[in-house]
Protein backbone atom coordinates (compact mmCIF):
# COMPACT_ATOMS: atom_id res chain seq x y z
CA UNK A 1 0.00 0.00 0.00
CA UNK A 2 1.08 3.63 -0.86
CA UNK A 3 4.23 2.48 -2.74
CA UNK A 4 4.76 5.76 -4.67
CA UNK A 5 4.41 8.15 -1.78
CA UNK A 6 6.70 5.38 0.55
CA UNK A 7 9.02 5.28 -2.08
CA UNK A 8 9.08 9.34 -2.48
CA UNK A 9 9.76 9.57 1.18
CA UNK A 10 12.15 6.81 1.61
CA UNK A 11 14.31 8.71 -0.89
CA UNK A 12 13.68 12.01 0.62
CA UNK A 13 15.08 10.46 4.31
CA UNK A 14 17.66 8.48 2.53
CA UNK A 15 19.40 10.94 0.66
CA UNK A 16 19.42 13.37 3.79
CA UNK A 17 20.22 11.16 6.23
CA UNK A 18 23.74 9.16 7.04
CA UNK A 19 23.60 6.81 9.58
CA UNK A 20 20.84 8.05 11.84
CA UNK A 21 17.68 9.85 10.94
CA UNK A 22 17.22 13.60 12.85
CA UNK A 23 14.55 15.24 13.81
CA UNK A 24 15.03 17.49 10.91
CA UNK A 25 15.22 15.16 8.39
CA UNK A 26 11.96 13.88 9.59
CA UNK A 27 10.94 17.64 8.95
CA UNK A 28 12.27 17.41 5.24
CA UNK A 29 10.59 14.27 4.26
CA UNK A 30 6.95 15.50 5.62
CA UNK A 31 7.44 18.31 2.56
CA UNK A 32 7.26 15.05 0.92
CA UNK A 33 3.64 14.17 2.58
CA UNK A 34 2.22 17.85 2.02
CA UNK A 35 3.17 17.47 -1.75
CA UNK A 36 1.38 14.29 -1.93
CA UNK A 37 -1.50 15.91 -0.04
CA UNK A 38 -1.69 19.21 -2.67
CA UNK A 39 -1.31 17.14 -5.41
CA UNK A 40 -4.51 14.86 -4.06
CA UNK A 41 -6.18 18.40 -3.94
CA UNK A 42 -5.72 18.79 -0.28
CA UNK A 43 -6.05 22.41 0.58
CA UNK A 44 -2.76 24.28 1.40
CA UNK A 45 -3.71 25.73 4.45
CA UNK A 46 -5.49 22.24 5.53
CA UNK A 47 -2.39 20.30 4.35
CA UNK A 48 -0.02 22.48 6.57
CA UNK A 49 -1.79 22.21 9.32
CA UNK A 50 -2.13 18.41 9.00
CA UNK A 51 1.85 18.04 8.06
CA UNK A 52 2.90 19.67 11.35
CA UNK A 53 0.93 17.49 13.60
CA UNK A 54 1.98 14.64 12.07
CA UNK A 55 5.67 15.83 12.41
CA UNK A 56 4.99 16.02 16.09
CA UNK A 57 3.33 12.68 16.28
CA UNK A 58 6.47 11.24 13.95
CA UNK A 59 9.28 13.35 15.83
CA UNK A 60 7.88 11.89 19.19
CA UNK A 61 7.48 8.51 18.18
CA UNK A 62 10.21 5.64 17.34
CA UNK A 63 10.28 6.84 13.74
CA UNK A 64 14.00 7.78 14.65
CA UNK A 65 15.43 4.88 15.53
CA UNK A 66 13.08 2.43 12.57
CA UNK A 67 14.26 0.51 10.36
CA UNK A 68 11.74 1.38 8.21
CA UNK A 69 11.36 4.75 8.92
CA UNK A 70 9.33 5.80 5.55
CA UNK A 71 6.94 3.44 5.76
CA UNK A 72 6.40 4.53 9.89
CA UNK A 73 5.62 8.02 9.10
CA UNK A 74 3.45 6.76 6.05
CA UNK A 75 1.88 4.80 8.31
CA UNK A 76 1.25 7.49 11.08
CA UNK A 77 0.06 9.83 8.46
CA UNK A 78 -2.77 7.13 7.12
CA UNK A 79 -3.84 6.93 10.33
CA UNK A 80 -3.76 10.74 11.08
CA UNK A 81 -6.30 10.86 7.45
CA UNK A 82 -8.67 8.11 8.90
CA UNK A 83 -9.07 9.91 12.09
CA UNK A 84 -9.32 13.53 10.96
CA UNK A 85 -11.90 12.56 8.14
CA UNK A 86 -13.99 10.00 10.45
CA UNK A 87 -16.14 8.97 12.61
CA UNK A 88 -18.33 7.15 10.53
CA UNK A 89 -21.51 8.90 10.74
CA UNK A 90 -24.12 7.92 8.13
CA UNK A 91 -27.13 8.81 9.89
CA UNK A 92 -30.56 11.30 8.93
CA UNK A 93 -31.90 11.47 11.49
CA UNK A 94 -35.07 9.63 9.82
CA UNK A 95 -38.24 9.13 12.36
CA UNK A 96 -41.02 6.77 11.44
CA UNK A 97 -44.66 7.93 11.84
CA UNK A 98 -43.39 11.56 11.74
CA UNK A 99 -42.09 13.77 9.26
CA UNK A 100 -38.76 14.50 9.12
CA UNK A 101 -36.97 17.01 6.66
CA UNK A 102 -34.14 17.18 5.07
CA UNK A 103 -32.85 20.41 3.28
CA UNK A 104 -30.10 20.09 0.94
CA UNK A 105 -28.03 22.96 -0.14
CA UNK A 106 -25.31 23.54 -2.56
CA UNK A 107 -23.82 25.93 -5.21
CA UNK A 108 -25.16 25.38 -8.59
CA UNK A 109 -23.64 22.18 -10.78
CA UNK A 110 -21.99 20.52 -7.36
CA UNK A 111 -24.82 17.40 -8.08
CA UNK A 112 -27.54 19.30 -5.93
CA UNK A 113 -30.81 18.29 -7.74
CA UNK A 114 -29.18 15.06 -8.58
CA UNK A 115 -28.49 13.90 -5.08
CA UNK A 116 -31.72 14.75 -3.59
CA UNK A 117 -32.91 12.09 -5.96
CA UNK A 118 -30.04 9.97 -4.82
CA UNK A 119 -30.89 9.80 -1.16
CA UNK A 120 -35.40 9.92 -2.14
CA UNK A 121 -34.11 6.64 -4.32
CA UNK A 122 -31.83 5.26 -1.22
CA UNK A 123 -34.41 6.08 1.79
CA UNK A 124 -37.60 4.65 -0.49
CA UNK A 125 -35.50 1.46 -0.65
CA UNK A 126 -34.79 1.05 3.12
CA UNK A 127 -38.67 1.48 3.42
CA UNK A 128 -39.21 5.66 3.85
CA UNK A 129 -41.81 7.24 2.26
CA UNK A 130 -39.97 10.46 1.08
CA UNK A 131 -41.33 13.38 -1.06
CA UNK A 132 -39.04 15.71 -3.11
CA UNK A 133 -39.50 19.28 -2.87
CA UNK A 134 -38.99 21.53 -5.99
CA UNK A 135 -37.41 24.77 -3.49
CA UNK A 136 -35.16 25.93 -6.62
CA UNK A 137 -36.93 28.53 -8.00
CA UNK A 138 -33.59 30.24 -9.38
CA UNK A 139 -32.78 27.75 -12.19
CA UNK A 140 -35.85 27.26 -14.54
CA UNK A 141 -34.99 23.74 -15.37
CA UNK A 142 -34.93 22.44 -12.15
CA UNK A 143 -38.61 21.92 -11.05
CA UNK A 144 -38.41 19.63 -14.23
CA UNK A 145 -35.46 18.14 -13.63
CA UNK A 146 -36.51 17.26 -10.22
CA UNK A 147 -40.30 16.40 -11.60
CA UNK A 148 -38.02 13.69 -14.12
CA UNK A 149 -36.54 12.43 -11.78
CA UNK A 150 -39.14 11.81 -9.35
CA UNK A 151 -41.02 9.68 -12.00
CA UNK A 152 -37.52 7.64 -12.64
CA UNK A 153 -37.68 6.79 -8.56
CA UNK A 154 -41.46 6.47 -8.20
CA UNK A 155 -41.34 9.42 -5.32
CA UNK A 156 -43.51 12.33 -5.44
CA UNK A 157 -42.14 15.67 -6.18
CA UNK A 158 -44.22 18.76 -5.12
CA UNK A 159 -43.82 22.03 -7.18
CA UNK A 160 -45.36 25.50 -7.88
CA UNK A 161 -45.38 27.50 -10.87
CA UNK A 162 -42.05 29.97 -9.87
CA UNK A 163 -43.42 32.84 -10.93
CA UNK A 164 -46.45 32.38 -8.50
CA UNK A 165 -44.53 31.54 -5.33
CA UNK A 166 -41.39 32.07 -3.13
CA UNK A 167 -38.97 29.12 -1.84
CA UNK A 168 -40.07 29.64 1.66
CA UNK A 169 -43.81 29.16 0.88
CA UNK A 170 -43.23 26.11 -1.92
CA UNK A 171 -41.83 24.72 1.05
CA UNK A 172 -44.23 24.96 3.68
CA UNK A 173 -47.32 24.02 1.65
CA UNK A 174 -44.93 21.10 0.53
CA UNK A 175 -44.48 19.86 4.11
CA UNK A 176 -48.49 19.93 4.86
CA UNK A 177 -48.52 18.05 1.49
CA UNK A 178 -46.04 15.68 2.19
CA UNK A 179 -48.28 15.40 5.77
CA UNK A 180 -51.71 14.69 3.95
CA UNK A 181 -49.76 11.78 2.06
CA UNK A 182 -48.17 10.22 4.65
CA UNK A 183 -44.55 10.85 3.64
CA UNK A 184 -42.40 10.50 6.46
CA UNK A 185 -39.17 12.42 4.84
CA UNK A 186 -39.40 15.83 2.68
CA UNK A 187 -36.23 16.32 1.21
CA UNK A 188 -35.85 20.16 -0.24
CA UNK A 189 -34.06 21.32 -2.90
CA UNK A 190 -33.63 24.63 -2.71
CA UNK A 191 -31.70 27.00 -4.62
CA UNK A 192 -28.07 26.99 -6.01
CA UNK A 193 -25.64 29.68 -7.41
CA UNK A 194 -22.72 30.06 -9.13
CA UNK A 195 -20.93 31.47 -6.10
CA UNK A 196 -21.75 32.12 -2.78
CA UNK A 197 -23.64 35.41 -2.56
CA UNK A 198 -26.32 37.13 0.10
CA UNK A 199 -29.45 36.59 -1.24
CA UNK A 200 -28.55 33.22 -2.21
CA UNK A 201 -27.85 32.98 2.13
CA UNK A 202 -30.48 35.08 3.15
CA UNK A 203 -32.72 32.43 0.81
CA UNK A 204 -31.53 29.27 2.53
CA UNK A 205 -31.65 31.26 6.10
CA UNK A 206 -35.77 31.62 5.63
CA UNK A 207 -36.00 28.53 4.46
CA UNK A 208 -34.04 26.59 7.63
CA UNK A 209 -35.73 28.78 10.15
CA UNK A 210 -39.10 28.56 8.56
CA UNK A 211 -38.31 24.51 7.84
CA UNK A 212 -36.40 23.74 10.78
CA UNK A 213 -34.81 20.86 8.86
CA UNK A 214 -33.61 17.88 11.32
CA UNK A 215 -30.63 17.83 8.97
CA UNK A 216 -28.97 20.41 6.67
CA UNK A 217 -26.84 18.54 3.88
CA UNK A 218 -23.72 20.59 1.57
CA UNK A 219 -23.54 19.13 -1.74
CA UNK A 220 -20.10 19.74 -2.70
CA UNK A 221 -18.27 18.67 -6.21
CA UNK A 222 -14.80 16.77 -5.46
CA UNK A 223 -13.47 18.30 -8.34
CA UNK A 224 -13.87 22.13 -7.29
CA UNK A 225 -11.09 21.64 -4.88
CA UNK A 226 -10.34 24.99 -3.38
CA UNK A 227 -14.07 26.22 -4.22
CA UNK A 228 -15.25 23.51 -2.46
CA UNK A 229 -13.86 24.45 0.73
CA UNK A 230 -14.40 27.93 0.75
CA UNK A 231 -18.23 27.30 0.09
CA UNK A 232 -18.35 24.64 2.63
CA UNK A 233 -17.69 27.23 5.42
CA UNK A 234 -19.79 30.05 4.09
CA UNK A 235 -22.79 27.74 3.92
CA UNK A 236 -21.70 25.86 7.30
CA UNK A 237 -21.32 29.64 9.16
CA UNK A 238 -24.54 30.63 7.86
CA UNK A 239 -26.80 27.17 8.36
CA UNK A 240 -24.32 25.06 11.00
CA UNK A 241 -24.32 21.88 8.43
CA UNK A 242 -25.50 18.19 10.06
CA UNK A 243 -23.40 16.99 7.05
CA UNK A 244 -21.88 17.14 3.85
CA UNK A 245 -22.58 14.83 0.65
CA UNK A 246 -19.32 14.67 -1.79
CA UNK A 247 -20.10 14.64 -5.21
CA UNK A 248 -18.42 13.05 -8.86
CA UNK A 249 -16.07 10.86 -7.13
CA UNK A 250 -16.21 8.28 -10.00
CA UNK A 251 -13.46 10.97 -11.87
CA UNK A 252 -9.88 10.86 -11.34
CA UNK A 253 -9.95 13.29 -8.70
CA UNK A 254 -7.84 11.66 -5.23
CA UNK A 255 -10.04 13.32 -3.19
CA UNK A 256 -8.56 15.53 -1.27
CA UNK A 257 -11.25 17.74 -0.62
CA UNK A 258 -13.12 15.39 1.61
CA UNK A 259 -10.26 16.11 4.33
CA UNK A 260 -10.33 19.65 3.31
CA UNK A 261 -14.06 19.78 3.62
CA UNK A 262 -13.90 18.19 7.03
CA UNK A 263 -10.98 20.22 8.16
CA UNK A 264 -12.57 23.28 7.82
CA UNK A 265 -16.36 22.50 8.48
CA UNK A 266 -15.83 19.98 11.05
CA UNK A 267 -19.42 18.22 10.39
CA UNK A 268 -18.73 14.53 8.89
CA UNK A 269 -19.20 13.53 5.51
CA UNK A 270 -22.19 11.35 5.05
CA UNK A 271 -22.18 9.91 1.43
CA UNK A 272 -20.30 10.36 -1.82
CA UNK A 273 -21.57 10.54 -5.29
CA UNK A 274 -19.87 8.25 -7.36
CA UNK A 275 -21.63 8.56 -10.80
CA UNK A 276 -24.78 10.39 -12.79
CA UNK A 277 -27.06 7.55 -11.85
CA UNK A 278 -29.44 7.53 -9.30
CA UNK A 279 -28.32 4.37 -7.81
CA UNK A 280 -24.55 5.93 -7.65
CA UNK A 281 -24.35 6.78 -4.23
CA UNK A 282 -22.51 5.33 -1.37
CA UNK A 283 -21.89 5.69 2.41
CA UNK A 284 -18.57 7.51 2.60
CA UNK A 285 -15.48 5.67 4.47
CA UNK A 286 -12.65 7.41 5.72
CA UNK A 287 -10.34 4.53 5.37
CA UNK A 288 -10.75 4.06 1.88
CA UNK A 289 -10.72 8.02 1.23
CA UNK A 290 -7.13 8.16 2.94
CA UNK A 291 -6.01 5.50 0.74
CA UNK A 292 -7.05 7.06 -2.46
CA UNK A 293 -5.69 10.27 -1.29
CA UNK A 294 -2.09 8.64 -0.53
CA UNK A 295 -2.62 7.05 -3.73
P1 LIG B 1 -27.20 21.17 -9.24
O1 LIG B 1 -27.11 22.39 -10.08
O2 LIG B 1 -26.31 21.25 -8.05
O3 LIG B 1 -28.60 20.79 -8.89
O4 LIG B 1 -26.54 19.99 -10.09
P2 LIG B 1 -27.20 18.80 -10.92
O5 LIG B 1 -27.84 17.81 -10.02
O6 LIG B 1 -28.02 19.35 -12.04
O7 LIG B 1 -25.87 18.11 -11.49
C1 LIG B 1 -24.95 18.79 -12.32
C2 LIG B 1 -24.26 17.76 -13.19
O8 LIG B 1 -23.45 16.92 -12.39
C3 LIG B 1 -25.23 16.85 -13.92
O9 LIG B 1 -24.74 16.61 -15.21
C4 LIG B 1 -25.20 15.57 -13.10
O10 LIG B 1 -25.52 14.42 -13.84
C5 LIG B 1 -23.76 15.56 -12.64
N1 LIG B 1 -23.53 14.79 -11.41
C6 LIG B 1 -24.15 14.87 -10.22
N2 LIG B 1 -23.62 14.00 -9.32
C7 LIG B 1 -22.62 13.35 -9.97
C8 LIG B 1 -21.68 12.32 -9.57
O11 LIG B 1 -21.61 11.83 -8.44
N3 LIG B 1 -20.80 11.92 -10.54
C9 LIG B 1 -20.81 12.44 -11.82
N4 LIG B 1 -19.92 11.99 -12.68
N5 LIG B 1 -21.67 13.40 -12.19
C10 LIG B 1 -22.57 13.85 -11.29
Amino acid sequence: MFESITRNLGDALGSIARGRLTESNIRDGMGKVRQALLEADVNYDVAKAFTQRVTEQAVGEKVLKALRPAEQIVGIVYQELVSLMGPVDHSLAIRRGELSVIMMCGLQGAGKTTTCGKLARMLKEQGNKPMLVAADLQRPAAIEQLRVIGEQIGVPVYWEEAARSNPVQVCVNARKEARAHDCNVLILDTAGRLHVDDALMKELMEVDNKLMPDQALLVCDAMTGQDAVNSAKVFNDALELDGVILTKLDGDTRGGAALSVKAVTGVPIKFIGVGEQLDRLEKFHPDRMAQRILG
